[in-house]
């Protein structure tokens, strides 16, 4: 099933018709948290998922481009991150793709690293990203993300990938330099996501699924996430030790070699096999900067 945020954070089911909207099936909640129905659904999804299937089934549908598409998950608690997770890429960056990034002792996926974007960053595939500096290089990755379905703490290696509610498209965007990775990657908008989940149960194997990304027509990263240093099941179980996962949160898997920069006026394309195909327009972010002014 392929499930979307749309409009004032309502939530679909996609079908090759249209969007068939499902909200109905929650409780109704207060203005200020519907940001978060989507993390109430996830939790509830054991139970929600009959009365889903059926109204998915039978309900009428909405054009999908009669919505604007959110990030599947809006309001993430919690966005995991892999630095480094794939051999390719951490020697690109060794070999100073990332201007002095690597020199200032960055980790990589393999020392159980991890790091936390802001939820804040999260955007949606019908959104644009902002750059934040004229004059700094600022990076595109492609990931796999995980969206988490249940509460884990410390989960089992062997059971890691019970704890996955689905899968989407991510763009870790970033800022190279020196910095710790938490502010260069979290500048809002630098986490595109979407276009849709997809739940677990349609991929068969995280570990099995191709990557790429173009800048405008230009194919810029391309690879296979069997090709992880990591891979998802170590990942979730390395992660939810230090920060315990809960339904909704997001987990970047790391991005491949081929990291470069986009530029006001860029599109930038991420696919993945089985997952999904969004495009994210990007401009200059204009106000104040308080390093400079
Ligand atoms: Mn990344």
């Amino acid at each position: 099933m392929k499930l979307v945020s749309f409009d004032d954070f309502q939530i679909g089911v996609l079908r090759d018709d249209g969007i068939v909207n499902v909200t109905s099936v929650l409780p109704d909640v207060p203005g200020p948290l519907q940001c978060y129905r989507m993390n109430l659904f996830i939790e509830e999804w054991d139970t929600l998922k009959p009365k889903v299937e059926k109204l998915a089934k039978e309900g009428s549908t909405v054009p999908l481009d009669s919505v604007k598409l959110l990030a599947p998950v809006p309001a993430p608690r919690k966005v995991y991150a892999a630095p480094a997770n794939y051999h390719a890429h951490r020697a690109e960056m060794e070999a100073g793709a990332g201007g002095t990034e690597a020199a200032a002792g960055q980790h990589h996926s393999g020392e159980f690293g991890m790091f936390l974007k802001s939820p804040s960053s999260v955007v949606g595939p019908q959104d644009t990203i902002l750059r934040p500096y004229e004059d700094r290089l600022i990076h595109h990755e492609s990931e796999l993300v995980l969206v988490m379905g249940k509460h884990g703490s410390a989960i089992p290696l062997a059971d890691s990938l019970s704890y996955v509610f689905g899968y989407t498209c991510g763009l870790d965007i970033t800022v190279r330099g020196p910095e710790d990775r938490s502010k260069r990657k979290s500048f809002d908008t630098f986490s595109p996501t979407g276009p849709y989940i997809v739940t677990a149960d349609e991929i068969a194997d995280p570990g099995d699924l191709e990557i790429s990304l173009w800048v405008n027509e230009d194919l810029k990263q391309h690879a296979f996430t069997k090709d992880l240093i990591t891979d998802c099941p170590n990942l979730i179980a390395n992660m939810s030790w230090v920060a315990a996962t809960e339904p909704g949160d997001l987990l970047f898997t790391g991005t491949p070699d081929g990291v470069g920069e986009i530029k006001p006026g860029d599109l930038v394309t991420i696919k993945i096999s089985d997952v999904g195909e969004m495009s994210v327009p990007v401009k200059a972010r204009t106000g104040p900067n308080p390093e400079r002014d």
